[in-house]
């Protein structure tokens, strides 16, 4: 079959020569895949909307010899509220990234590809765009296989955690004080160890009714900044637009 269909959210898309645009997409057939859409950069193009990051949509898509490319396309979500406020792009921005960063190509995902949808959804309503991204790295990274562990010291499996534990990327989880020599670890108080829990289990839509201290939330921004950067190669973009805008 040269032709075939998938459902997918467009992870990124990026102008090529000749008005085509190469997207990456997140399906929930075929896991993470590279597809160009010729000419979707001409105002013209009925692609136009559909290609665009974020967008979630369906897409008859033709086999190539290199890249498979995009026939016909129909935008299903655009979320426009995602594009009309900074702050909510620049989450968005994350989250996508994320998922292009931590997810390899060809690798199905049905957990995954519900967990982005439900998260963009959220985001473009929801007033705590910080814990609905922290929930959602939370989540992604425990379904990809890369949950934090959180129930004693990842070392030496004493519980005697609290008051000042710490959490180590390296190690993949809390510290506890006596294991702590040598290790650089970022300070992760109760709340915080609590919170990381709470939150993967969350539904987005009901963020609102958590709350959660300024430190807390400073510890698990530093902590999952960390542990992400452990896990994808380099530095993820959004993180450090994340910090330019102080968000
Ligand atoms: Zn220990």
């Amino acid at each position: 079959m040269k032709l075939y269909r998938v459902r997918a959210v467009v992870l990124n898309s990026r102008q090529m020569r000749d008005a085509h645009r190469l997207l990456t997409l997140f399906s929930r057939e075929k896991g993470k895949i590279k597809v160009v859409a010729h000419g979707a950069a001409k105002p013209t193009s009925r692609k136009r909307g559909a290609v665009q990051p974020f967008c979630h949509s369906e897409l008859l898509l033709r086999r190539g010899r290199e890249l498979d490319s995009v026939e016909q396309c129909e935008g299903l979500e655009i979320f426009p509220g995602l594009w009309e406020d900074l702050d909510r792009m620049s989450y968005a921005g994350h989250v996508v990234e994320l998922v292009d960063g931590l997810t390899a190509d060809g690798e199905p995902n049905q957990a995954v590809f519900e967990l982005l949808l439900h998260t963009l959804k959220a985001m473009e309503g929801t007033a705590d765009l910080e814990l609905v991204a922290r929930g959602f790295e939370l989540r992604l990274l425990s379904l990809l296989g890369y949950q934090p562990y959180l129930d004693g010291c990842v070392n030496c499996g004493s519980g005697a955690i609290n008051p000042v534990a710490r959490f180590s990327p390296e190690a993949g989880g809390l510290v506890c004080p006596g294991c702590f020599s040598g290790t650089r670890g970022v300070p992760c108080g109760g709340e915080t160890v609590s919170v990381m829990k709470l939150l993967p289990g969350w539904d987005p839509f009901k963020i609102d009714r958590l709350r959660v201290s300024q430190q807390a939330r400073g510890e698990m921004k530093v902590i999952m900044r960390e542990y992400l950067q452990w896990h994808m190669e380099g530095r993820p973009r959004s993180l450090q637009f994340m910090e330019q805008v102080q968000i």
